[in-house]
């Protein structure tokens, strides 16, 4: 398929499902030879982060667990009373290592407030693994230590990435099909 609709776009073919498969069994290895010493627990952020995670972690050979968040928002009584908070994450992970696995690191706002909330968690340290990662997009100065794939600041879905909840089953990731 190189070409699917969904609801009202159309996306095209980009990034292969074995192209994937290679980035992400480069990412493992790369996290084996980092933390051949450590026990790290690998945060998968919902829903997104499922299918890469789970592919992540088979191919890790340390000794690791896994546990998945979400970050919610919830809008308060005013404009600015507004609260992040971690679901899923009801074990203690202070002084533990910390690796975020993520579908996408856009702006990195979602990074940012994970990072502040592990930080109030006190773990030992955080890095960020994430499938890909929008880099003209990037607005933070915290360093993304493992990115399968650097892309073009457009809309992608496919391997966990949704358009409003459909396309995470597609293996391939497609892009937004624009109009010239
Ligand atoms: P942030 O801007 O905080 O780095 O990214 C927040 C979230 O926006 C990501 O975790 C992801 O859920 C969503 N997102 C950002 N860019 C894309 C994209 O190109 N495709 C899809 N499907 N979601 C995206």
């Amino acid at each position: 398929m190189d070409q699917v609709q969904i609801l009202d776009k159309t996306f095209v073919k980009y990034i292969e499902k074995k192209d994937i498969d290679a980035a992400c069994e480069k990412m493992a290895g790369q996290i084996n030879e980092d933390y051949k010493n450590d026990e790290p627990i690998l945060l998968a952020t919902l829903n997104g982060a499922i299918i890469f995670a789970a592919e992540l972690m088979q191919k890790l050979t340390i000794r690791c667990r896994i546990s998945c968040i979400k970050l919610s928002s919830y809008s308060g009584t005013t404009s600015t009373n507004q609260v992040k908070q971690l679901v899923g994450l009801n074990e203690d992970i202070s002084g533990k290592r910390v690796i975020i696995v993520e579908d996408i690191v856009d702006t990195g706002v979602t990074y940012e407030h994970m990072v502040a909330l592990l930080k109030e968690a006190k773990v030992k340290d955080i890095a960020m693994a994430t499938m890909a990662f929008k880099p003209t997009a990037y607005k933070k100065d915290i360093p993304v230590q493992y990115v399968g794939f650097s892309i073009p600041d457009k809309f992608v879905i496919g391997h966990g990435l949704d358009y409003d909840g459909w396309g995470r089953n597609l293996p391939d990731i497609y892009q937004l099909k624009t109009e010239n």
